[in-house]
């Protein structure tokens, strides 16, 4: 079984890809499912940031969750939604409240780098406490950026023990922040760590041996093709084959530990 834990679809530059394209895609490279958090829609950008120019920072992605949730009704079995959430909207936890009720499965990708907010704040705290009363594991993305970075999430986790949070890229590109991931994991038992657009296969093995293989998820961030570029399915998979895991921890990454995290039947 083979669940792509992070992905997006939208109308707008590298997330314009419609719920119809991802799952040819996912036939192509045989994954099953995927973990649908939101994508860039035109109509999504509601407002202006201070320099005048159209943001994310100014979106309350409501629109995004919609178009979420109606990819998961179309396409059923193939997309478990969760939802894009911006902390910097005032109304952030009354949101998450009105998706969750709506039958979004999880929060994220919560983007702090692209939304310029540290994810350790109170808002965050308000939004950990609704996920933990609706037991959605919240996803974030990390790097090692001061926006992301993954000593944030470690410092919530540890605050929200029976919360699961899912670090988006377990670093990123930057191996300093990879080791922070894999350290605050092997501390926090509720933290997995998401491979899309990691750069070390060598250090994905490190996280099995650290960590155990139940908490590390494979992921594309997006499943383009072929673009030569992190993100896409080729690149994604063969990550994962490189870093010479068991077989069965090889199958445990590549989709039942996301299976058993968000309650979704193992094949
Ligand atoms: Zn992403």
């Amino acid at each position: 079984m083979v669940i792509d834990s992070h992905c997006h679809l939208g109308d707008w530059g590298i997330w314009a890809i419609s719920a119809e394209e991802k799952i040819k895609r996912y036939d192509a490279f045989g994954v099953d499912k995927g973990v649908l958090m939101g994508g860039i829609y035109g109509a999504d950008w509601g407002g202006r940031d201070e320099a005048g120019a159209q943001s994310l920072r100014c979106s309350n992605f409501k629109y995004t969750n919609e178009k979420t949730l109606e990819a998961a009704r179309k396409y059923p079995g193939r997309f478990i939604p969760f939802m894009w959430l911006n902390l910097l909207m005032p109304d952030a936890a009354e949101d998450v409240e009105y998706f969750a009720k709506k039958g979004i499965r999880g929060i994220g990708e919560i983007l702090p780098l692209n939304c310029r907010f540290q994810l350790y704040c109170d808002a965050a705290f308000k939004v950990c406490e609704i996920a933990q009363k609706y037991n959605l594991p919240m996803a974030s993305h990390t790097g090692p950026e001061i926006y992301g970075n993954p000593l944030h999430m470690i410092s919530l986790a540890a605050e929200f023990p029976k919360v699961n949070f899912i670090m988006s890229h377990m670093g990123w590109y930057d191996q300093g922040a990879t080791e922070q991931a894999i350290l605050g994991a092997s501390r926090c038992k509720n933290i997995y760590l998401e491979t899309s657009s990691s750069s070390y296969p060598k250090l994905i093995k490190e996280a099995v041996k650290r960590i155990g293989a139940e908490r590390v998820l494979f992921g594309t961030d997006n499943g383009m093709e072929e673009d030569g570029w992190a993100n896409d399915f080729r690149y994604e998979m063969e990550k994962i084959k490189a870093a010479k895991l068991s077989k069965k921890e090889e199958e445990m990454v590549f989709g039942l530990n996301t299976a058993r995290l968000l309650k979704i039947p193992a094949k």
